[in-house]
């Protein structure tokens, strides 16, 4: 069966996500930033004011972590939520987190600006419904084994629930690569924006899962036309509770956005005069 809502036959002009401070999808470049996983109240409050200062549009942080092993660090929970919240109050900036469970996501949606469905669960189908029926915008993560065809459909589950506020983010594919943690699949943001009206994202965190990785591809992306990028950032990445190997220290941050914003201004006019 065909995918009809999210399709760029259905609908040909690009879908825009108003998030009241920041458009995605409108030409500009969003920069999500944030810790894998919120770990404390002075973490985000430190984080947020690094934020606010270097230009983020969007805070992100996990307080239910889907974890690979069971007794791995799994999220502060709501309490991650209340400190999401605080720092939201303090920068005036969204923040999106995501969600694991059906149970969840009346609490999530209670807090959040955006949920977040993440790689694992891009096939959970009741959850992308619920997701859907939140009226929440969605960023809806790639599944690390799903082709561009079971993504557009997962995000028709969204979008057949009346919810037209998807953000596709490309986030990696398992390849036999093993120097990376997945391959960063760049033609994905080009693909994306044929078959689909939605903005799409990339997280070139998980993509290469090292931080040395992270800026290159992150540029790439920008070249490739992505609306937006989304960053792992931690005020100490050897101690981070979860993906300190992929995560930025701030320095690098406040390099990185000035860099990708000039990128991004490039490549927008170049877009204009050539193919
Ligand atoms: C995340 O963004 O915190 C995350 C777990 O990402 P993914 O679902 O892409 O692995
Ligand atoms: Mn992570």
């Amino acid at each position: 069966m065909d995918n009809i809502l999210t399709s760029r036959r259905y609908k040909n002009e690009c879908t825009v996500v108003d998030l009241k401070t920041c458009r995605i999808g409108d030409g500009s470049l969003a920069i999500i930033a944030g810790p894998c996983a919120v770990e404390s109240m002075d973490q985000m409050i430190y984080l947020a004011g690094l934020f606010k200062k270097t230009g983020v549009s969007i805070i992100r942080g996990g307080a239910y972590k889907p974890r690979t092993s069971p007794y791995s660090f799994q999220g502060l929970g709501e309490e991650g939520l209340r400190i999401l919240a605080a720092a939201r109050e303090q920068t005036g900036l969204p923040f999106v987190t995501e969600v694991t469970d059906v149970r969840y996501i009346e609490k999530v949606a209670g807090y959040a600006d955006i949920i977040q469905i993440g790689s694992r669960n891009m096939q959970n189908f009741s959850l992308l419904r619920e997701a859907g029926k939140s009226g929440k915008p969605v960023i809806l993560k790639r599944g690390f084994s799903s082709t561009l065809e079971e993504w557009l459909s997962a995000a028709e589950y969204i979008a057949a629930e009346g919810n037209n506020k998807i953000i596709f983010c490309e986030r990696g594919i398992r390849t036999f690569e093993g120097y990376t943690r997945n391959t960063m699949d760049i033609s994905a943001i080009p693909a994306i924006k044929e078959l689909s009206h939605f903005p799409i994202i990339a997280d070139p965190s998980h993509g290469t899962g090292r931080r040395s990785l992270v800026g290159p591809l992150a540029k790439a992306a920008v070249a490739a036309g992505s609306d937006g990028v989304m960053l792992e950032v931690h005020e100490n990445p050897p101690r981070a509770l979860s993906d300190g190997a992929q995560s930025l220290y701030p320095s690098e941050l406040e390099s990185l956005v000035p860099a990708l914003q000039v990128l991004h201004a490039a490549c927008s006019s170049l877009r204009k005069t050539a193919v």
